[in-house]
């Protein structure tokens, strides 16, 4: 409790001294289910909101870890965000079910679903989860588009402002600061990967079909047969033998996903392996959103280079 009241002293000293008007009488506690939400949380939240992430950032957003420490935390929370779109289907259910938390509890003010909003890729034609296809609604790996984002991020100003109406003009400021360094960025990565246009890509999961559709890349296969299911030998010898008559050289894989089924494939094909991420801090010095796009940009656009 005192370090409670201890950081809300010292966020209220902070807002007078940079003179942005009232301080709240306490943050928002805010609870994220992957990182890459807190990321935009704090960008947007500030001072106004403390800011957690259940999944690690090396976690596969699929398949986290439950543990009792989430049930607590959810408990006392805010503010929920979630993915949405059946992406924590597998693991937010049953803690929600225990945290016992109206706050956060479906269509509350606190629950803020970030897929509301988004045009959604992959959609299947028909519902089909009897498979162990993980992305029954579609692809839920929406966050790779900067665009995506900009719409999260007002989803989020909007809902913390009223959540909490004193901070509304600093959630405002946030997101205007937010955006205007977005938009530059956009530009950026764009003039990075241009020179790159329909980039052949390989990846394990579909976890890169919104970047890939942002900066015209072309993601042909995938090392899973089907979003959740593990690679086959069957899969593979077609996945490799698609890669050579394409001369698609590129691998991308995730620190929670299997490298060395990629690396064995990447021998076969004359192929390079790439360390990626879609959350924040997974890799380092990727903290922030921008940051990791940075990142993700930057190693591409040099892998396609060094092929060219
Ligand atoms: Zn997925």
């Amino acid at each position: 409790m005192k370090t409670m009241t201890l950081l809300t002293i010292a966020t209220g000293a902070l807002v007078v001294l940079s003179g942005t008007g009232a301080s709240s009488p306490a943050r928002l506690s805010v609870v994220t289910t992957t990182p890459d939400l807190a990321a935009l949380a704090r960008e947007i939240g500030g001072d106004a909101v403390e800011v957690r992430a259940l999944a690690k950032p090396t976690e596969d957003p699929h398949y986290v870890d439950a543990k009792p420490s989430h049930i607590v935390t959810l408990n006392r929370a805010d503010v929920l965000i979630e993915g949405g779109a059946e992406l924590e289907l597998g693991w937010l259910p049953p803690l929600l079910e225990s945290a016992r938390n109206d706050r956060i509890a479906a269509g509350a003010p606190g629950r803020i679903v970030a897929s509301h909003g988004i045009r959604m890729l992959e959609v299947p034609a028909t519902f089909d989860r009897s498979r162990g296809d993980v992305h029954a609604l579609g692809n839920p790996h929406f966050l790779l588009d900067p665009l995506n984002v900009k719409i999260i991020a007002a989803q989020i100003a909007n809902r913390f402002a009223q959540l909490d109406p004193a901070s509304s003009q600093m959630f405002t400021a946030n997101r205007r600061e937010f955006e205007a360094t977005l938009d530059l960025k956009l530009a950026e990565w764009q003039q990075q990967l241009e020179p790159h246009r329909a980039a052949k890509i390989v990846t394990y999961h579909k976890d890169f079909v919104y970047l890939a559709e942002r900066f015209n890349l072309d993601v042909i296969e995938t090392l899973e047969p089907k979003p959740g299911i593990s690679p086959s030998p069957a899969h593979l010898a077609k996945v490799i033998a698609t890669m050579k008559a394409a001369n698609a050289r590129v691998i991308l894989v995730q620190p929670y996903q299997n490298r060395k089924t990629a690396e064995t494939l990447a021998r076969q094909t004359n192929a390079v392996v790439l360390d990626v991420a879609q959350q924040p801090g997974a890799l380092t010095n990727t903290t922030t959103y921008f940051a990791l796009m940075d990142y993700i940009v930057r190693t591409l656009a040099t892998a396609f280079q060094e092929m060219k």
